[in-house]
């Protein structure tokens, strides 16, 4: 594909998503049970009429690093009607949403009350059903693991359209493997979540310290958010923040506009020395969608004019649409490595430099005390999760070479991938992660896999 294609298709998308930025509200309308159950009655109608195995269809890109094939129009699970809040609770601290409310939208129904999702992932249009399939996290994982823990009751529809409450004790099978299965065991249509005290400020203190000192004492922190990027293979900047009603008099609020640098720029450039600051809930929580981590800024050019030129556009969901685009177009590895590798925390360090010696550049660093066990994801304990997002400087083959011990060297030390990662062999690493026995056993009790596509088809990007 010729560098001039490459431009054209780019400028559509520039185009498109820079004028379209509304196209999705900022703000969920509230849905009447009434509507709830139309909305499921046309996907079981779907399911009984349609050609499986089915895909969904959502109002959102999506963040997956690899590319999807599109379906037939027969085979799509329509799930864009599921979109509303169907009940906020704030006296017991719950929410209950249909699975494409975004995580902004969350933030928005929940925020001015005194409330926010006990785990927030960091881009705006990540969705309730897709943060529960895909194990999602972000910087209050250090108390309350990943965003699947805190849901306390899932709606689901299975292969065959029966409809079925899941809590921990209501169908326990299926409630300890739809999150992380990608949507390959049953459709999710309703999630309550567990809300925590919020606030609508927060007050950010950054710290230059060693990557040991950092993994040392991860979970030691006292704060409610906390988080850090590696800067080089010796000194991570580190990030505790905590929830404040008002900004203290003569505290510099920070706010990502359209000149400001990218949120991942400025904290590794102002952390020469310790610095606070303050931000909207808001701006926190989605502090890295803005060139989404520092994926925009190595790619698009992070000067001033850059950032400007490309205002709001450079998020993450448009980031991703462009890399399937560019996927779509110039089918084959990228030599972007995109990876989300969770891991036990005495092993992280081991992985870390092994890590560094092939590739510069930031390296998110995340914390999760998790307390519960999930077969694609994490046991009970203590773990760091490494955001390796980052340009491979050698060859094709090179990339793949490092994909693949990368991945070798995660399952040696008991960690887990993150699945919307590239995975060099899907079959090969769920066979040594997973009890794919069980997942073929659970996925023919309850109708998936005549109806659904399984795990493999998904990770090799045909579903
Ligand atoms: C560069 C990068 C960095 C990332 N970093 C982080 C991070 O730091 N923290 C974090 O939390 N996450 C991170 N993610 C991953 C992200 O949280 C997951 O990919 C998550 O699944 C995205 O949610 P989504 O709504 O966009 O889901 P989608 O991408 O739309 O869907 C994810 C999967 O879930 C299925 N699905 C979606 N909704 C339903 C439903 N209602 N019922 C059944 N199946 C459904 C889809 O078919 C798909 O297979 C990152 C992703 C990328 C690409």
């Amino acid at each position: 594909m010729s560098r001039a294609a490459l431009m054209l298709a780019f400028s559509g998308h520039y185009l498109r998503w820079l004028t379209g930025r509304s196209a999705l509200p900022v703000e969920a309308p509230y849905r009447s049970d009434e509507d709830h159950r139309s909305a499921i009655e046309a996907l079981q109608q779907r399911l009984r009429t349609g050609r499986p195995p089915f895909s969904s269809r959502k109002l959102t890109a999506g963040h997956q690093a690899r590319s999807v094939d599109g379906s037939d129009r027969d085979s799509i699970l329509d799930l864009r009607p599921l979109s509303g809040i169907l009940d906020f609770d704030a006296d017991e601290a719950t929410i209950t949403v249909e699975p494409q409310v975004t995580v902004r939208q969350l933030v928005r129904a929940t925020i001015a009350d005194g409330w926010a999702p006990a785990v927030l992932p960091e881009f705006p249009e990540i969705t309730v059903g897709g943060a529960i399939q895909g194990l999602a996290a972000e910087s209050t994982c250090h108390r309350h693991g990943l965003f699947h823990e805190s849901v306390t009751t899932m709606e689901v529809l299975l292969g065959d359209g029966t409809h079925l409450r899941v809590t921990p004790d209501h169908h326990p099978e299926l409630w300890r493997m739809i999150p992380g299965s990608y949507g390959t065991v049953a459709a999710i249509t309703a999630a309550t979540l567990r809300l925590i005290p919020a606030q609508p400020w927060v007050e950010l203190h950054h710290r230059r310290l060693s990557v040991g000192a950092f993994i040392d004492g991860a979970f030691d922190h006292d704060v409610d958010a906390v988080d850090a990027i590696a800067v080089d293979a010796d000194h991570a900047v580190v990030t505790t923040a905590r929830w404040i009603p008002a900004p203290p008099a003569g505290q510099p609020r920070r706010r990502f506009r359209r000149f400001a640098p990218y949120y991942a720029d400025h904290v590794v450039a102002a952390a020469s020395e310790d610095a606070s600051e303050i931000m909207s809930f808001e701006d926190y929580a989605f502090r890295f969608d803005r060139g989404a981590f520092w994926i925009a800024p190595t790619k698009l050019g992070r000067g001033l004019l850059s950032r400007a030129l490309l205002a709001d556009f450079a998020t993450a969901a448009n980031l991703y649409r462009l890399r399937r685009s560019r996927q779509r177009l110039r089918p084959g590895p990228s030599r972007r490595v995109v990876q989300d590798c969770m891991l036990p925390h005495d092993r992280v360090g081991s992985v870390l430099r092994w890590v560094r010696t092939h590739l510069e550049g930031p390296i998110w660093l995340l914390p999760i005390l998790s307390r519960t066990e999930n077969p694609f994801g994490l046991q009970p304990g203590r773990w760091i999760n490494l955001g390796i997002y980052l340009r491979h400087p050698g060859s094709h083959d090179g990339v793949t070479a490092f994909r693949e011990e990368l991945e070798r060297r995660v399952v040696a030390a008991g960690g887990r991938k993150t699945l919307h990662a590239e995975v060099v062999d899907p079959a090969a690493y769920l066979e040594q992660t997973v009890d794919m026995a069980e997942y073929r056993q659970l996925r023919h009790r309850f109708a998936a896999d005549d109806a659904f596509p399984d795990l493999v088809a998904k990770l090799n990007g045909t579903h």
